[in-house]
């Protein structure tokens, strides 16, 4: 089995990479993509360890990108170590924008009325805190019933709590990534808002290698579409769980919710085929 989607406790996944690469094994993933967002420490604590375990594990990154000014994820794999250093550089000034924002939602969820410090968040998203946490903390401390009205109530882009963040254009991180020796995937295209199918002429324009078509969050219709999508337009065709651990509890490595998941093992090959 393959799961090329995958987060640690260096972004906001639940599982330490050591702990990520014991669920692997348990699971019988033995093709491994780590793509937390905005950080290769997750990847890098667990190269050793996969090793070991006999797992292998590919190089990957989750970046927040702004397309007609709303967030859409992009992934990035295969980055090559020997070309990383001006893409970490790169990526150290996204985690500096995003403490810089950590600051100003901290002074806004204080104003709505929820006793939130940056310490609090930041003991347990560390590098790479972002809003997840916050919803953690404020459903914890019983201001909201769940994760999803923390987000609806507050957190959105739409809701009221949310403070702008600087990230950069999707064709900047596609250019990035490209530059940095990688792959570029349209992450989770189901959850992009607007007509995706009417968006990928523009998009592959910019450089876009491939698409996420297995997802958790996708119906076997979905998939369906985005790889008829891909087969159109030439794209190549990525896949995982977008495991987080605890915080999503429904999602397993390796075959998602309820078993919804199968990523086809040949995948990676066509993607290794296609490098350069
Ligand atoms: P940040 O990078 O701190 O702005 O937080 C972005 C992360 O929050 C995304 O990667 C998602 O995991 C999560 N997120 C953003 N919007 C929502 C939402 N409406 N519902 C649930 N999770 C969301
Ligand atoms: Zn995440
Ligand atoms: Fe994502
Ligand atoms: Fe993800």
């Amino acid at each position: 089995m393959i799961d090329l989607h995958s987060h640690t406790n260096e972004s906001d996944g639940t599982c330490s990479p050591a702990q990520l690469i014991q669920e692997a094994v348990a699971a019988g993933v033995h093709i491994l993509g780590i793509t937390d967002h905005d950080t290769f420490r997750g990847y890098q604590q667990a190269t050793g360890l996969a090793q070991a375990a006999g797992v292998e594990l590919i190089c990957g990154i989750e970046l927040s990108t702004k397309l007609h000014g709303r967030s859409v994820h992009l992934l990035g794999y295969f980055l090559d170590p020997g070309r990383l250093a001006g893409f970490s550089e790169w990526v150290h000034d996204l985690q500096v924008a995003r403490r810089e924002r950590n600051i100003r939602l901290v002074a806004r969820l204080r104003e709505l009325g929820f006793d939130i410090t940056l310490e609090e968040a930041e003991a347990r998203g560390r590098g790479m805190t972002g809003r997840p946490h916050f919803a953690q903390i404020m459903v914890e401390k019983g201001y909201v019933p769940n994760l999803r009205a923390a987000f609806d109530d507050y957190l959105d882009e739409s809701a009221k709590g949310y403070v702008y963040r600087r990230e950069p254009r999707f064709a900047e991180g596609v250019e990035r990534i490209r530059q940095a020796g990688g792959l570029a995937s349209l992450a989770h295209p189901v959850r992009v808002h607007g007509d995706v199918p009417a968006m990928l002429p523009a998009l592959c324009d910019m450089g876009l290698n491939a698409i996420e078509a297995y997802h958790t969050d996708h119906s076997p219709r979905e998939t369906e579409m985005y790889l008829a999508l891909a087969r159109h337009h030439g794209l190549l065709v990525t896949g995982g769980s977008d495991f987080h651990g605890d915080v999503k509890p429904g999602v397993r490595l390796g075959t998602g919710a309820n078993g919804n998941l199968h990523v086809p093992e040949d995948l990676v090959e066509q993607l290794r085929r296609n490098m350069y």
